[in-house]
């Protein structure tokens, strides 16, 4: 099943090339089942519409061979990285993941 994670230009600024991830307390970046529930968790927050407008929805497009959790297309623009996992902070190649 596939995840989504919510990210935005860092304080929400879209002039900023810098992104920021929707994290949980503890820093490790927050997982929703799908872009319905987080844009319902969102809401829940009192994020306006203005805020929701700069957020990016970004969809799993894998399973991480090391940790087994959900790979993400990379927003790194370091060559040749093609996916990340959030559980090991890592960025891999695309041969390295499972499908
Ligand atoms: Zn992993």
């Amino acid at each position: 099943m596939s995840k989504v994670v919510v990210y935005r230009p860092v304080d929400g600024i879209t002039l900023n090339t810098e992104i920021e991830y929707l994290l949980n307390e503890d820093d490790s970046v927050m997982m929703f089942d799908s872009e319905e529930q987080a844009k319902i968790w969102l809401a829940m927050q009192g994020i306006t519409e203005e805020e929701l407008f700069v957020m990016t929805f970004l969809e799993s497009c894998g399973t991480c061979k090391r940790c087994g959790g959900p790979l993400f297309p990379s927003l790194l623009k370091k060559e040749g990285y093609t996916y990340q996992c959030f559980t090991c902070d890592e960025d891999f190649y695309a041969f390295e993941q499972n499908d």
